[in-house]
């Protein structure tokens, strides 16, 4: 696969549970193309492990379809289900075998590309090999997983919350692994209910709610749709009704000569005016993505 190339191309996927009247998964249209991270963001009952487990084919679509590399994923599952690094929410299946039994186990499902590989990531994730999965922590169990999933460097990646339970020094290092899988040209789609993790890791964020896409943005887009807040430290008197004025400013507040100013557009204006002034400091604050997200929340009823 070619970076760009679509690797994971979903055409009005539904999913609707037996006995229930509402879909779990309403009409979902979306595509992850190779060399990108595409984040799955939602609240718990969104409807996110719905998407993926029926993209790995354990659950069956009510209608629509959807391909991975060209292939169905209910026609062609077993194909899929060998060649796709695949982290589920959990690793309920296999909690008597050691991780080593684990990563053996899933090894001759899904040959890794280099012993070394597999070596190097049980290192960085320090990985516990010799105990039972179900004895392990939850993030003891997640770094097992996540291994387990990068091991054969997978052309397609689907995760399911990647980094739950981890600790922070293996959160950077599960964001590292990411950002080598996209270098290489591998193809990411990856659950999460954490904002800012999503804003972190992903190129492009899917909002779900309710089983239906809500939004779809670039992470650079939703940053240019952020506000952003100056703190400027004028010499002398702040000239606040000039900045009042101008296209783009929001809010305002005045501490002596500090001026605080929440400000979305163009800023070529803030700072024409700015020049003309003595600025004895300018601090940005950083952009806001949650207060976004959040916002499509609040304007698709709230975030529940
Ligand atoms: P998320 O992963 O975003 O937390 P899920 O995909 O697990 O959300 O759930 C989406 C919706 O589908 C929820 O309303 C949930 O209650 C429902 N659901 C999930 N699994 C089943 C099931 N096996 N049978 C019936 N309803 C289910």
């Amino acid at each position: 696969m070619r970076s760009g190339d679509v690797a994971i191309d979903c055409k009005n996927l539904t999913k609707r549970y037996r006995g229930t009247k509402v879909d779990a998964l309403h009409d979902l249209t979306i595509h992850v193309k190779a060399g990108e991270i595409y984040g799955f963001l939602g609240p718990n009952g969104a409807g996110k492990s719905t998407t993926i487990r029926t993209l790995m084919n354990f659950i069956q679509p009510t209608s629509g379809s959807a391909t991975i590399m060209g292939k169905d994923i209910v026609a062609d599952s077993v194909t899929i289900k060998r060649s796709v690094g695949y982290l589920s929410g959990d690793l309920s299946m296999y909690l008597k075998m050691t991780g080593a039994q684990f990563l053996e186990y899933m090894g001759e499902l899904q040959p890794p590309v280099s012993q070394a590989y597999r070596k190097e990531l049980i290192k960085r994730f320090q990985a516990e090999l010799h105990k039972p999965l179900g004895e392990l922590s939850r993030g003891n169990r997640q770094k097992i997983g996540i291994v387990q999933a990068f091991m054969h460097q997978p052309a397609v990646l689907i995760l399911d919350e990647p980094t739950s339970g981890l600790d922070p020094l293996m959160q950077e290092e599960f964001y590292e692994l990411l950002t080598e899988a996209r270098q290489r040209g591998a193809a990411v789609f990856s659950s999460s209910h954490i904002l800012g993790e999503v804003q972190k890791m992903c190129d492009r964020v899917g909002i779900i709610r309710e089983g239906r896409l809500i939004a779809e943005r670039s992470i650079a887009d939703l940053a240019q749709e952020a506000a952003q807040t100056f703190d400027i430290v004028f010499k002398d008197k702040p000239p606040i009704g000039k900045l009042k004025q101008i296209k783009g400013t929001k809010e305002t507040s005045v501490h002596g000569n500090t001026v605080t100013l929440h400000f979305h557009g163009e800023l070529r204006p803030l700072f024409t005016e700015l020049a003309q002034h003595d600025i004895l400091k300018l601090d940005t604050q950083n952009l806001d993505l949650e207060e976004i997200f959040l916002r499509f929340y609040k304007q698709n009823g709230g975030w529940k």
